[in-house]
């Protein structure tokens, strides 16, 4: 009954282990959730007061597939003011949510049984994506020597006449880690001379910690040409459910995506892309006010790891609110096919999610999202000390 893309399909395992402990609550069971990539802070009012303006001024009808002209100018505004970026409207495409914008760009860009380069460990959804729309996914293992940044030696092996596009996360989910200014350059300008495409995967652009961010696209016009900006509001405004996503692009692949989305959905809720557009241009402080609270929570993560739990090596994280923690240390001390699914089962028993490593293709490690209240990050991290204090008894 099931088609075949359809059989191949794994559901996402971030969203999944949000599920389950949103049932372990609805149970009555107090489980700490320090899982999913979802920040913990409500809509700012900023935002909320534009999906009120749309209703109450009957901004509730079909607007233009792309996106609301008005949001996507706001858009351009805020690419310019904040990365130094030329586009103008007709470049930009919002969705629903940057899922869905990634969805878009790999497939107006990308043909059946084309191949997609994809770094280990990678944000769940790249691979799925990938291959539902009949692309190869060539998942590229990086070092952790290096932080889990890919560099152009990595890519040895992987490159032949059918690679189209690479995808890169800067902030990275999962690591956390964030590319200087001079990696990003020499790894893109190889993939320019290569001729292939870059998707940048900026959403976590606002939340950096230790320098100042840079735009895959504002490293050279030539690079420009070659990228496309994928980012959303979902994370840096905490507009999760609100689901708007938007990329930059040139005009060509611009509308194609649009041409694409005004068959699959038309375009993104009305009401989300007034919101949208109000926390573009209202909610600069809120979005500043969330960085520092997630600043002050790694801040807290880096010093526990590094005073009360040296059992457990860390990625550095500079970025994005996830820690990526090296549990390799408890291989010989559990059994069961998969080292991250047995830890994150066993914290699960200890009412404490976190996501398996495995789900991101790299088992020897647990991502800890710090987007979590204080004293929860505080009394999970307690508990998983107590659970590798006594694995290695
Ligand atoms: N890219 C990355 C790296 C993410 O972590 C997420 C998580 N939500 C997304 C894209 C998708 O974001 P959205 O909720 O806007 O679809
Ligand atoms: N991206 C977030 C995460 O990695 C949210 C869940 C999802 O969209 O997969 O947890």
């Amino acid at each position: 009954m099931l088609s075949n893309r359809a059989k191949a399909l794994n559901p996402s395992i971030t969203l999944g282990i949000s599920a389950r402990v949103k049932a372990m609550k609805a149970d009555g069971i107090p489980v700490i959730n320090l899982s999913i990539g979802e920040p913990d802070f409500v809509t700012p009012d900023c935002a909320k007061a534009g999906a009120l303006y749309a209703i109450e001024n009957n901004l509730t009808k079909y607007d233009a597939a792309s996106g609301n002209l008005g949001l996507r100018q706001e858009i351009c505004r805020k690419l310019k003011k904040e990365n130094d970026l030329d586009y103008t409207p007709d470049q930009i495409v919002v969705s629903s949510g940057a899922k869905h914008s990634i969805t878009n760009a790999i497939m107006a860009t990308v043909n059946e049984g084309e191949e997609v380069l994809i770094p280990v460990p990678y944000w769940v959804s790249y691979p799925e994506i990938v291959e539902l729309l009949g692309a190869k996914a060539v998942l590229v293992e990086t070092k952790k020597e290096n932080g889990f940044l890919l560099t152009v030696d990595d890519l040895a092996g992987h490159i032949n006449d059918k690679t189209r596009m690479v995808i890169l996360t800067n902030p990275s989910n999962p690591t956390g880690n964030v590319f200087s200014q001079d990696q990003l350059r020499e790894l893109c300008q190889f993939f320019v001379d290569k001729g292939i495409l870059i998707l940048a995967d900026e959403i976590y652009e606002r939340i950096v910690y230790d320098q100042s961010f840079t735009s895959i696209a504002a490293l050279s016009d030539e690079i420009k040409q070659n990228t496309i900006v994928v980012n959303g509001l979902s994370k840096s405004s905490s507009m999760t459910g609100w689901r708007i996503g938007y990329t930059a692009t040139d005009t060509a692949i611009a509308k194609a995506m649009g041409s694409i989305q005004s068959h699959l959905t038309s375009h993104p809720s009305t009401v989300s892309m007034q919101a949208a557009k109000y926390a573009l241009r209202d909610c600069a402080e809120a979005v500043e006010m969330m960085r520092r609270t997630y600043q002050e929570r790694r801040d807290y993560i880096v010093d526990f790891f590094e005073k009360e739990l040296p059992e457990l090596g860390f990625v550095p994280p500079k970025g994005a609110f996830y820690v990526f923690a090296d549990i390799s240390v408890l291989r010989d001390r559990l059994d069961g096919e998969s080292l991250s699914l047995k830890v994150c089962d066993d914290m699960l028993d200890r009412e404490v999610a976190f996501v398996p490593g495995i789900g991101f293709g790299a088992d020897d490690f647990i991502r800890i999202s710090y987007a979590a209240s204080m004293e929860d990050i505080k009394e999970g991290l307690v508990r998983l000390q107590t659970y590798v204090h006594d694995t290695l008894k």
